[in-house]
């Protein structure tokens, strides 16, 4: 079964958790069940809107279920090598009612650490900078690699950031580089956000057709991260992708590697 892509057999034993199944981890949670992956954990508590469909690989039979079961359900009928399961624990939004913890649990983080701990890499697919940078710290402390992409307003850009056991930088010290403009920023196209109809939050206008530039990016990383040598990682941090140019012009999809070196403000301080 496997012959067609050889690397597959190497992935067979990892696990990968997939934090946010939106426009672009539900893509790239797929991908990677079709490149062999062992067990992949969803963790996002978002039901699938109509809405979604435009962006989102499964369309209307799995309206108003949880995105994590209705990905899980589908790869596990459809490709029966991966174990997909729905990952307990919430992210980006607080718990304020006491009744909403779970007696048995002392910190409500505690089934998130033990999914960071398990994984062989988690992908952050959330796109929420307060996300990346727990999840990015977490996995520095529990020595997990970590994979982070997202795309920016409009979709006129995005980046693919990973920051492994043996990165000197962390994604602070991206931050700051970024801030002074030391690596480039990915473009952004302000015009790009929309509230749709029955909304209470703003998201990006975009189709699926752009976001799952960043999908796929992600997808390859990771299975060469996971890979032993099988499957060529790229030797780059960050990669940054270009699809309009300043003008607002589309243009060919263009990435761009480069290293993220430790920042003398952050992880390069006490050198
Ligand atoms: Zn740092």
């Amino acid at each position: 079964m496997f012959s067609r892509l050889r690397v597959a057999r190497s992935l067979t034993t990892k696990r990968v958790l997939v934090v946010g199944c939106g426009a672009i981890g539900s893509f790239a949670s797929l991908e990677l069940a079709r490149a062999g992956v062992g067990e992949i954990a969803l963790l996002d508590f978002d039901t699938v809107q109509p809405g979604n469909s435009l962006r989102w690989p499964l369309g209307r039979t799995v309206w108003g279920i949880g995105k994590t079961s209705a990905l899980a359900n589908f790869i596990a009928s459809n490709y029966p090598w991966t174990i997909a399961r729905v990952a307990e624990g919430r992210l980006g939004t607080a718990v304020t009612e006491p009744v909403n913890i779970p007696r048995h649990l002392h910190n409500v983080l505690t089934p998130v650490f033990d999914e960071l701990r398990s994984a062989d890499v988690v992908v952050d697919a959330s796109a929420s900078t307060e996300v990346h940078l727990a999840l990015s710290h977490y996995c520095r402390r529990f020595r997990v690699p970590y994979v982070m992409g997202y795309a920016t307003l409009g979709v006129a850009g995005g980046v693919v950031a990973r920051f492994l056991l043996d990165s000197e930088a962390c994604f602070v010290c991206l931050q700051e580089h970024w801030k002074e403009k030391l690596i480039p920023e990915p473009r952004v196209d302000d015009a790009g956000v929309v509230i749709p109809a029955g909304g209470n939050a703003p998201t990006f206008t975009g189709g699926g057709f752009d976001l799952q530039e960043i999908s796929l990016e992600i997808v390859r990383t990771v299975v060469g991260l996971l890979s032993k040598g099988n499957h060529d990682p790229g030797r780059w941090d960050l990669a940054v992708l270009t699809l309009k140019d300043g003008g607002g012009a589309r243009m060919l999809p263009h990435w761009e590697g480069f290293e993220c070196p430790p920042h003398p403000q952050c992880c390069g301080a006490a050198r």
